[in-house]
């Protein structure tokens, strides 16, 4: 009897909950809006209205003078507001985003000073955390021209272990007392891959450790549970959503990520969708066997493909080039896997019909991959996509290879305007010439997908829209544009950030254009994002998010999580 009033109860509850979402049960119309979108060949089609069905896909896009359907449905008034699709972000870390709204971010910081004293701020707020936690420092935009010191973090937190990861995430930066929990000794050697900085003149680990030899210090640190997931993933899918991001490519899925995503899929949480890309073979093995998953939870979520890495970046000079980082000779960066491991790798995904993305950053790393795609093409023929992640700098030569084989560059418009400097100094004036190359890749016939990297940069698609039109800081630097030859057309940025994002994932027919047949995913913005000046575009404010023609979040509903 007991039971059976809470089975009541909570058919009750379920019921409460369906009519507070009665949009989604019956056909709705998005009426009255100034609806923006691309057509088939990338022109704008400006509409009024959404039909949208009790499933949440397009029965019609509507427009001026277009019948309205009548009877049952559902009307809602866009009161003349903008409507584009939802934007997708092609490349994200979603965990790393979550986790890193759980951590102490130093990206605003802008001294060593100004650092450690936030640093022992936070680490002073949060008495019960064991380890402190925190991302975004950038050595570069403190102007200290060396990377900070361990001794220097421990004047900030010396009873525990304190671990930092840089900006980019190509390095970590340790306490003496994360170091001492790690295991690190003098004695600790370089991995393959990786560099331990030492005091100068001594073996004494300094307090930073670069790409392969970040996981020495990291394995110390206590494991999330799946409940952290979970709470993180919630704060990622908020951020996202209020950045007007309806699905994202998760650019190196592990197992715990995977099944948080899962769990949240089954438990109906799951607003943002996700292209999920695996962490390596063996993450790739787990989550998915021994072929892509099919599309889970109405188009939310599917494990397509895997993700490597071929090099590291540029800002901690682990970026693979073809000759020595122009601020610091003899230093040509390192690559990740020798030609016979990216080559196994790639034939161990395609034969079992995985889309494969290689992590490329220098022009040594980009010219492996073309040649490791051009061979393997031969053999793994058809719809392959052969997407290459960041693409950031391409020895002009071989910019015409990104033509073939149908490959995807997947670029980040904002790292061209947060590495502009740093990236002058790494490889010098005369080597710039492929560097964030968009539009000589697109006119070389490569797909562009858009995206953000974060949490390397903000997840704000129109930031990256903006730069993406003007070579362009937000603060209008350079006068101009840096290699503004390079810019891409309002229209071409707007494709990239959404169907030909969608298509990068295959996805294309699903999500991505607004058309008749896929998932009502739109947003809601403040301004028309084809009249804007790049100044204005990047200040867009996303009003409303919706998904499978649901609301999901709303900027007046939810003011704290649209601020950042
Ligand atoms: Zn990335």
């Amino acid at each position: 009897m007991k039971a059976v009033s809470i089975l009541c109860r909570h058919f009750l509850a379920a019921l409460a909950l369906w009519s507070l979402t009665a949009p989604a049960q019956a056909d709705v119309l998005v009426d009255n809006i100034e609806g923006i979108r691309l057509d088939d060949e990338g022109k704008v089609d400006r509409f009024t209205g959404l039909w949208i069905d009790d499933g949440g896909h397009i029965l019609q896009v509507l427009h001026r003078g277009d019948k309205r359907p009548q009877g049952t449905t559902y009307r809602t008034d866009g009161r003349g507001r903008i409507v584009i699709p939802g934007m997708i972000d092609a490349h994200a870390h979603v965990m790393d985003l979550g986790f890193a709204q759980l951590e102490l971010d130093l990206s605003d910081t802008t001294s060593l000073a100004d650092a450690l004293t936030r640093i022992g701020a936070f680490a002073a707020a949060h008495p019960d955390r064991p380890w402190i936690l925190g991302r975004g420092w950038n050595q570069e935009k403190w102007g200290l021209g060396r990377f900070p010191t361990a001794a220097e973090l421990d004047q900030a937190v010396g009873d525990r272990p304190v671990l930092l990861d840089r900006v980019d995430g190509h390095a970590i930066w340790a306490n003496s007392a994360a170091m001492e929990q790690a295991g690190i000794t003098p004695s600790t050697k370089d991995p393959v891959g990786g560099r331990i900085e030492r005091v100068a003149g001594s073996r004494k680990p300094a307090g930073v450790f670069v790409d392969a030899a970040m996981p020495l210090v990291r394995q110390a640190v206590p494991q999330p549970r799946p409940l952290d997931y979970d709470i993180a993933l919630g704060e990622a899918q908020k951020l996202l959503l209020a950045n007007g991001i309806t699905a994202v490519a998760d650019m190196g899925t592990d197992v715990p990520a995977w099944q948080a995503f899962r769990r949240a899929g089954d438990e109906g949480h799951l607003n943002v969708r996700i292209m999920a890309y695996a962490a390596g073979l063996d993450a790739l093995e787990t989550i998915a066997g021994p072929r892509p998953t099919p599309w889970l939870y109405g188009d939310k979520l599917r494990a397509g493909g895997i993700k490597l890495y071929l090099d590291g970046a540029l800002g901690s000079r682990g970026a693979w080039l073809t000759a020595d980082y122009a601020d610091d000779p003899g230093n040509r960066g390192l690559p990740l896997l020798n030609p016979a491991q990216l080559r196994n790798l790639m034939s161990r995904a395609s034969m079992d019909g995985f889309q494969v993305a290689i992590h490329a950053i220098g022009d040594a790393a980009n010219r492996e991959a073309l040649l490791a795609i051009e061979e393997l093409a031969q053999t793994y023929t058809g719809d392959r996509r052969w997407r290459i992640e960041h693409a950031q700098i391409v020895a002009p030569g071989d910019i015409p290879a990104f033509g073939r084989d149908g490959i995807i560059a997947s670029m980040q418009p904002t790292h061209q305007t947060s590495d502009r400097l740093m990236a002058e100094a790494r490889l010098g004036p005369d080597r710039l010439q492929g560097a964030y190359a968009w539009k000589s890749l697109a006119d070389a016939g490569a797909t562009l997908a858009f995206g953000s990297d974060a949490p390397v940069e903000a997840p704000d698609p129109f930031a990256g829209w903006a730069a993406a039109i003007s070579r362009q800081d937000a603060r209008g630097e350079p006068f101009g544009g840096w290699m503004p030859q390079e810019r891409v057309s309002r229209e071409a940025a707007f494709a990239a950030f959404t169907a030909d994002a969608a298509y990068a994932g295959f996805a294309e027919g699903r999500f991505g254009r607004l058309a008749r047949g896929e998932r009502a995913d739109f947003i809601v913005i403040d301004r028309d994002p084809m009249l804007a000046s790049p100044d204005q575009l990047g200040q867009t404010k996303v009003l409303e998010t919706w998904v499978s023609g649901e609301k999901v979040y709303s900027s007046t509903a939810q003011p704290s999580a649209g601020g950042r």
